[in-house]
């Protein structure tokens, strides 16, 4: 067993804060009132989730009405892609979706299964060797039939940002609605909504030290959404359920907390994941960076290894006490070469092999150093032990 155990796969979560468990704490117990009750225990739910609404919007820069919880990431990528697909076509007959790729599966098999059960015709905007959409490519691309552009702002596997203000601003022009899914990126970079130029934005808060199992979605205000969870009003109707307060207010506070300390720790997460990328590329031989060299997560750091089986490397950084992953986190367990790799033009040889090291709050230089020392020897075991076969 190893010594320490040293967690570097923010990507996939984040601990829960403890200032953000204090928070919601006299919520889950003593405040138990549902918000939708008329009484005092209602009332003071009530006011919390509308005092959470409120800081959710301030961050954005929008109105509290345009910001509905929902149940996570997937929850909000799945309403704001049928929802407003749905709309669309209901109030001007479009019948594309526009998306790209490199999605998280929340919008890609959303997408798929709105072109699959429901008549949508699925578009792919293509992307370069770095996962990135060309602003030029969706103006050749959008037409009126488009009923919705999704594009990932900040992506989870290979850290890739998109030009998201530039792509926005093309829709708008043109009257589509523009949803990104900013779920990776609201821990580390700007998320104002109108610099943004988007319509819908998804977030999950569990990616920013906050709860799991909670979400939020922009809406802005105009932008037709059909309601895909029906029931009780809440949520103005387009959210049936009674509402989760503790995890809502847990939503809000690890926002609030990450708004405030984003500048500072975006600062000190680059310089450990520059040391990362300079240390494996020199270190692991036949090693490439996947994303994009600067325009990518502050965190993360993301490689292909020639020659390498992702598994047994993952397995083997755990024994030595890393928890690292090979890509997007539901995707462990598939031996599978990874779809966003695929579409970077990547060969099984090179796909097969990623690691994608991501660092968060509690990460230290010594830590950092630790991880470049181990990983060399691990990559020379695995590779020598487990061949790929392709
Ligand atoms: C984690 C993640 C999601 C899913 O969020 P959940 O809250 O886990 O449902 C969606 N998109 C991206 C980019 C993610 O990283």
């Amino acid at each position: 067993m190893a010594e320490r155990r040293i967690y570097l796969d923010h990507a996939a979560t984040t601990p829960l804060d403890d200032r953000v468990f204090a928070a919601m704490a006299p919520y889950f117990r003593e405040k138990f009132g549902n918000p939708s009750s008329i009484h005092v225990w209602g009332q003071e739910g009530e006011a919390a989730i509308e005092g959470a609404r409120r800081t959710v919007a301030e961050i954005l820069g929008s109105y509290s009405q345009e910001i509905l919880f929902t149940s996570g990431g997937s929850e909000s990528d799945n309403l704001a892609l049928r929802g407003a697909a749905l709309a669309e076509r209901h109030a001007r007959g479009a019948t594309r979706i526009l998306t790209t790729p490199v999605e998280h599966p929340a919008v890609l098999k959303t997408a798929q299964d709105l072109a699959a059960r429901h008549g949508f015709h699925l578009d792919l905007l293509p992307v370069d060797g770095y996962g990135r959409v060309d602003p030029g490519d969706l103006v050749a691309r959008i037409t009126p039939e488009t009923a919705i552009v999704s594009v990932i702002y900040a992506n989870n596997e290979i850290g890739t940002l998109n030009p998201i203000r530039e792509l926005g601003a093309i829709c708008r022009e043109r009257g589509v609605p523009f949803h990104t899914d900013a779920v990776q990126a609201a821990s580390q970079l700007p998320i104002v909504v109108d610099s943004l130029n988007v319509d819908l934005m998804s977030l999950g808060a569990h990616k920013f030290y906050g709860p799991k199992g909670v979400g939020a979605l922009y809406v802005r205000n105009g932008t037709g959404l059909a309601s895909t969870q029906t029931g009780g009003s809440q949520e103005r109707g387009f959210r049936a359920g009674t509402h989760n307060v503790p995890l809502i207010i847990g939503l809000a506070e690890a926002l609030r907390i990450t708004h405030e300390e984003r500048a500072s720790q975006a600062a000190r997460f680059r310089i450990l994941r520059e040391r990362i990328i300079a240390g494996v590329l020199e270190r692991v031989p036949e090693s490439r960076l996947t994303g994009h060299p600067r325009d990518r997560l502050p965190n993360h750091a993301s490689f292909v290894f020639h020659g390498v089986e992702a598994n047994s490397l993952l397995a083997a950084l755990d024994i030595a006490g890393y928890g690292c992953s090979s890509g997007s986190a539901c995707k462990t367990g598939a031996p599978e070469p990874s779809d966003i790799l695929a579409a970077l033009g990547l060969g099984d040889d090179w796909s097969l092999g990623s690691l994608r090291v991501t660092v968060g709050r509690s990460n230290t230089r010594d830590e950092i150093e630790a991880f470049l020392d181990a990983l060399p020897p691990i990559v020379r075991r695995v590779r020598s032990a487990f061949p790929v076969r392709t």
